[in-house]
């Protein structure tokens, strides 16, 4: 006789994206019975329509850099064309490959996956195609879908997200990016080594607006010099076809034209129509609102992930997700510091960053109590082999740790790794200056920002 498939477990979660099959793998690991529900595929937005189909794409443009660029380091080389079929069998086999792993893995651990549209319907119960699952706790992780604005139809085809986006088949011959944040300035980074003319319109006076405003500037010269347009401070007011795209005014009067119009102005949660109100979930413009542990008001439902209005990062969805399974299995937690969490933006240069901004250190222990200093990438060996152009910008506590590290240039984000401990450890300049760097590495770079700010500068004047 076959087994009947359990409909009541320790932890039933509702989306199977970062944050909740996070929560799952980890949960199901303490011994607890769990159930996933998930509508679509397996591994969300990050898998498919986020972090690993960019960053892939984003190789691709890095390739196609390269062979344009051979030349500057005595390599002959040239760049014949981008064949957007092959570039989409890249992406979508590299996504293949993890996806069938992540299967494979939850199917390991011994978690229900329920393949349904969920919809809570009490405080323990999920309604999911015609079954009602219980669990003694509920996690929701609905995740978040491109944002838009009042009067801004998505088409599809000429107004497109970034989900159409990763999905062309050809090379759009110029576009406009509404938004300068992490998605739009990825897609301007790919759009432009592909061959396209690229502007983005922010209506903030920086590109990475979030970011410490160095950051900001060094990114935008970069782009300058990449021939990547950008109208800052700019509001757009609307956009209308022609013959062959779209054009798009500005509130400062500037009327921009390209094939293709990228909206990436943000993200919503998913949390309309799915009994979140119902249940009595506490809510605030459509995020579920939770404490520092991640649990709702409901005290037998959390919620995880870019449903909750903390960072929206696939590392974020997994850390709360992996606090709530730790949470609900008895295990001591304590909450996500957000300001030690690592963000990366992986254009080209890419912008990493982790810890507060200059400007929020000022805010926070008052502007003669901190201390800055920026170590300019032109002294760092690997840099200049690299032929990359950025800086590391350390802020601190003056006579105390640090409390920011922001970084520009290729590859920055694979420095960030280290500046997170820094952050998080609460080291002394003092300290990370005792530490030996490997020479020649950009890693270094981070090592003489730190004997400047201890006041031992070595390869820089100070
Ligand atoms: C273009 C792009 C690039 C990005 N790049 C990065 C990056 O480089 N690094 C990074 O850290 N983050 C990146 N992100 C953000 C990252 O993808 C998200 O932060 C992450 O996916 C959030 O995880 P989540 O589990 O909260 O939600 P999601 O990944 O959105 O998952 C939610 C899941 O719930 C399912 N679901 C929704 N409603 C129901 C329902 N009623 N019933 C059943 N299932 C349901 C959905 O199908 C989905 O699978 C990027 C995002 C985008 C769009």
């Amino acid at each position: 006789m076959a087994e009947q498939a359990s409909t009541e477990f320790d932890v039933l979660i509702l989306g199977g994206g970062s944050g909740g099959y996070a929560c799952a793998l980890r949960a199901a690991q303490l011994g607890l019975t769990v159930g996933l529900v998930e509508k679509d595929k397996l591994g969300g937005t990050c898998l498919h329509q986020g972090c690993i189909p960019t960053k892939a794409l984003l190789h691709a443009a890095e390739v196609a850099d390269l062979a344009r660029e051979g030349a500057q380091f005595g390599v002959h080389t040239t760049l014949n064309g981008i064949d957007m079929v092959g570039v989409n069998a890249y992406k979508d086999g590299v996504v293949a490959k993890l996806y069938k792993g992540l299967q494979g893995l939850v199917k390991s651990r011994k978690i229900t996956y329920i393949e349904a549209e969920g919809r809570l319907s009490s405080a323990t119960t999920v309604d999911a195609g015609g079954v009602r699952y219980t669990g003694k706790h509920v996690v929701l992780a609905t995740g978040s879908v491109p944002r838009s604005l009042p009067g801004l139809e998505i088409d599809g085809s000429r107004v497109i997200t970034s989900d159409h986006a990763l999905r062309l088949d050809r090379v759009p011959a110029s576009a406009i990016i509404l938004g300068g944040g992490v998605i739009g300035v990825e897609f301007a980074s790919v759009w432009k080594s592909f061959g396209a003319e690229v502007t983005i319109v922010e209506a903030l006076p920086h590109l990475v607006p979030v970011e410490d405003e160095a950051n900001s500037k060094l990114l935008e010269r970069a782009f300058r010099k990449r021939g990547i347009g950008f109208e800052l401070g700019a509001r757009f007011t609307g956009v209308q076809y022609t013959e062959t795209g779209v054009q798009v005014t500005t509130e400062n009067g500037k009327v921009l034209e390209a094939e293709l119009l990228l909206v990436a102005i943000g993200r919503g949660p998913v949390s309309a129509n799915l009994g979140y109100e119902e249940v009595g979930v506490e809510m605030e413009r459509g995020f579920v609102k939770v404490d520092a542990l991640c649990q709702t008001n409901v005290p037998t439902i959390s919620a995880v992930g870019d449903l909750i209005p903390t960072l929206q990062l696939a590392h974020v969805g997994f850390g709360e997700g992996i606090l709530v399974a730790e949470r609900l299995a008895g295990l001591d937690v304590v909450p996500i510091d957000y300001d030690g969490v690592p963000r990366v933006t992986y254009s080209e240069p890419e912008v990493a960053s982790v810890g507060i901004t200059e400007a929020q250190a000022k805010d926070r222990y008052g502007a003669d109590a901190v201390e800055t200093v920026s170590y300019d990438l032109a002294g760092n060996g690997k840099s200049q082999i690299l032929k990359t152009a950025g800086a590391i910008k350390l802020v601190r506590q003056k006579d105390g740790p640090v409390v920011g590290v922001h970084i520009v240039g290729s590859r920055a984000g694979e420095l960030v790794s280290e500046a997170q401990l820094i952050y998080n450890w609460e080291a002394l300049p003092s300290e990370v200056a005792q530490l030996i760097h490997a020479h020649p590495t950009q890693g270094e770079a981070l090592g003489e920002a730190h004997l400047a700010l201890a006041g031992k500068p070595l390869h820089a004047h100070g």
